[in-house]
């Protein structure tokens, strides 16, 4: 059966020296607080990871995962990090296709889709984001949008390597904007999703794949949103940065 998880994405914030601060917070409560949620990962800028996995380490609930990782295995990328460098600090996770990458990187489905293979061929798991505009929410076109994301970002891969996958439904409209998709809003995509991973991969798989829902998620609404049958946890961006916050949110599963 497929995993719980809430999953925080810290963006390009925090210094060294805060990040190891609130893991170690974060680390104290998660170990505290009884919860259903199976894996808590927290995706850090790539200047903590190394730091993070080794402070992680004995909590076999806790797991480490960048932000980004290059398509290509290694070369003159001046700047770049590859998925080799990003598994070989014993991180486990990478979100890829995050909108502010596809928006403010020009990161492209056909893109993904090689990060994709090079993050799986090194041993991580992508945490996959999709996700609508509003003017494509506007204009009807959100079904569309998923589904095309989902056939040209990680339909190539069979159903053994598309299972090391967690999805994340982030409506782009709800990123940072404190506007949460409604439970309603959120479920009817999610249970598309399945649904289209069904029909691509058979219904095993589809009920195997964790799905996460992104977009101005915190502890207050979560409840609702983790309620659905379709929605596997979160993945939390500004209220991963606060521990009290983010491990609110991590209880919500009991
Ligand atoms: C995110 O960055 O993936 C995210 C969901 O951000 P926020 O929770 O701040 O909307």
């Amino acid at each position: 059966m497929r995993k719980k998880i809430v999953a925080g994405n810290w963006k390009m914030n925090l210094d060294y020296n805060e990040g190891l601060s609130l893991f170690s917070e974060v680390l104290n409560m998660v170990k505290d607080e009884a919860t259903g949620t199976q894996e808590v990962v927290v995706c850090s800028p790539f200047i903590h990871l190394h730091s993070l996995v080794q402070l992680a380490k004995g909590n076999g609930r806790v797991s480490i995962g960048a932000q980004n990782a290059h398509q290509a295995e290694s070369g003159a990328y001046t700047g770049e990090v590859s998925a080799k460098q990003v598994k070989s600090v014993g991180a486990a996770y990478v979100i890829l296709g995050h909108s502010e990458r596809r928006q403010y990187f020009g990161e492209t489905n056909q893109l993904l889709a090689q990060k994709t293979d090079t993050a799986l061929a090194n041993g991580l798991k992508p945490i996959f984001c999709i996700g609508e505009t509003l003017q494509e929410r506007e204009a009807g076109e959100h079904f569309n949008i998923i589904k095309t994301q989902l056939q040209e970002g990680v339909y190539h891969l069979d159903a053994d390597k598309f299972s090391q996958i967690v999805l994340a439904y982030e409506p782009v409209w709800a990123i940072g904007t404190g506007v949460t998709a409604t439970s309603e809003q959120a479920q009817e995509i999610h249970a598309f999703i399945r649904q289209e991973l069904a029909a691509k991969y058979g219904q095993q798989v589809a009920d195997d794949t964790t799905i996460l829902y992104g977009g101005s998620c915190n502890a207050k609404n979560a409840p609702e949103l983790f309620a659905q049958p379709d929605i596997d946890g979160g993945l939390i961006g500004g209220a991963s940065l606060k521990s009290r916050d983010f491990t609110d949110i991590v209880k919500v599963f009991n």
